[in-house]
């Protein structure tokens, strides 16, 4: 029997190593070749980890097979689906006994008029990568002879839109980078420098337990990360940002970080979706057919939503969901007991070596709570390889400090 699962995300990655390759072939069809940590993304953007550091391999994994292109259309019909590949543009129809979607979401820019153009998302490793050369781009313009005190301040004014985990995690990173290396690299820019947060509700981490939200904002004030709470970003132009309060100003670096959104292939699919545009399935993540559901078409991870249940769109979710269809296709599809989440809570990372953490055993901030963040986090790496390459990260930085190389 033949499984296709599109994506390697976190849902697909633990389906793939989970599932029993004995029983099933398994073809996995996904632009990206490689599974991405997205936790510890954040701190890709100013070199406190490296890329690779956070990746694994998809063909590390055996006995499976590969393509790298987007699903671009199911032909529920005849069991097959049509695929692209980006690079060579070529087109190709895959068969299938069962389909599993986890192709997750992509950053919701809310039709705001200049976010495609000038923005820059954290969704991908290639998005921190152009994150990482603009921030050090900044830096470098800002330092030319001949740049008046006002352009410094413009090529040095950072803004985040978002103020959820990614975004939090960002500025955070960014705040950590100002104050332990551009004090030393570029000592004479440090008083120029401005991380500007903009969120559209009253607080930031709206979803973590109101003290530890409160918390936050406390420290980011003392950070000097300026908080504009209750704004929305109404334009965006090359240069300038415009708040729905009239406030406009200029920005060196705009990373949008305001929540997902489904992909084109899921609005494009047919199949039915909630409100939030996901695809609905049962609690066995068979997809939705009219009153019924495919008995052979599956949806997990982010891209997904239980019919009458709405669950946070987080790994840990994506992870689970992912495991237990792994587990429920090892059964032959015996139907025990349908997917219950189990919450394991949220952790945060606020700069300063400060972190929060909201579980149901424990709520904690500060520096206690960072060793136990990263401590989580290295345990939940997905290889050894990724494992030493992070400890060794984190070693380096605080020894020598980020990288600060444009390449
Ligand atoms: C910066 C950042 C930090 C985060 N931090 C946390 C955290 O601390 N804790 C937490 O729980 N969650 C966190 N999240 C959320 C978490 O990453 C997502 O909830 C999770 O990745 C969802 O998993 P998924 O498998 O559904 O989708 P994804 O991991 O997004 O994977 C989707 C996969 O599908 C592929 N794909 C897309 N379109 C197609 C197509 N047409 N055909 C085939 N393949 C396709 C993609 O290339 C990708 O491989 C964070 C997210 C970001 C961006």
């Amino acid at each position: 029997m033949k499984i296709v699962i599109l994506g390697t995300g976190f849902a697909a990655f633990r389906f793939i190593k989970k599932i029993n390759k004995r029983i099933y072939d398994i073809v996995v069809v996904s632009p990206r070749n490689h599974f991405l940590f997205t936790p510890l993304l954040p701190s890709t953007t100013v070199g406190t980890l490296e890329f690779r550091s956070i990746i694994e391999p998809i063909r590390n994994t055996e006995n499976i097979t590969f393509h790298q292109s987007s699903c671009t259309s199911v032909n529920s019909e005849n069991n097959s689906i049509e695929c692209k590949d980006a690079d060579t543009g070529k087109v190709y129809t895959l068969g299938y006994d069962y389909l599993v979607i986890a192709v997750g979401e992509v950053t919701n820019t809310f039709g705001i008029s200049g976010i495609y153009e000038n923005a820059l998302f954290l969704k991908e490793l290639s998005d921190a990568r152009k994150i990482r050369t603009k921030v050090i781009d900044c830096f470098e313009n800002a330092s030319l002879p001949g740049i008046s005190p006002e352009e410094k301040k413009d090529f040095l004014r950072f803004a985040v839109c978002g103020g959820g985990p990614t975004g939090v995690e960002f500025a955070a990173e960014l705040n950590d980078f100002i104050e332990e290396d551009v004090k030393r690299k570029y000592h004479d820019l440090a008083a120029y420098v401005e991380i500007i947060l903009i969120e559209a509700r009253g607080s930031i981490l709206a979803t973590f337990d109101k003290k530890l939200s409160e918390y936050a904002m406390k420290i980011f004030k003392r950070q000097n990360i300026i908080l504009k709470t209750n704004s929305l970003v109404t334009e965006v132009t090359d240069k300038t940002i415009m708040l729905n309060d009239g406030t406009m100003f200029n920005y060196g670096l705009l990373v949008w970080a305001t929540g997902n959104t489904s992909t084109d292939f899921v609005r494009n699919s047919g199949f039915a979706a909630d409100k939030r545009k996901k695809i609905i399935t049962d609690d066995f993540f068979y997809v939705k057919n009219g009153e019924t559901f495919y008995n052979n078409i599956f949806a997990i991870g982010d891209c997904a939503a239980i019919e009458g249940k709405e669950l946070p769109a987080t790994a840990q979710v994506a992870q689970q969901t992912g495991l237990f269809l792994a587990k429920f296709f090892n059964k032959r599809l015996l139907k025990e007991r349908p997917f219950h989440f189990k919450n394991l809570g949220m952790l945060a990372y606020i700069g300063n070596r400060k972190a929060l953490a909201d579980t149901p055993q424990y709520k904690g901030t500060g520096f206690g709570t960072f060793v136990f963040w990263r401590s989580a986090y290295l345990t939940k790496l997905v290889s050894f390889k990724n494992k030493a390459l992070v400890l060794f990260d984190w070693i380096k930085t605080f020894i020598s400090g980020r990288d600060v190389s444009n390449f």
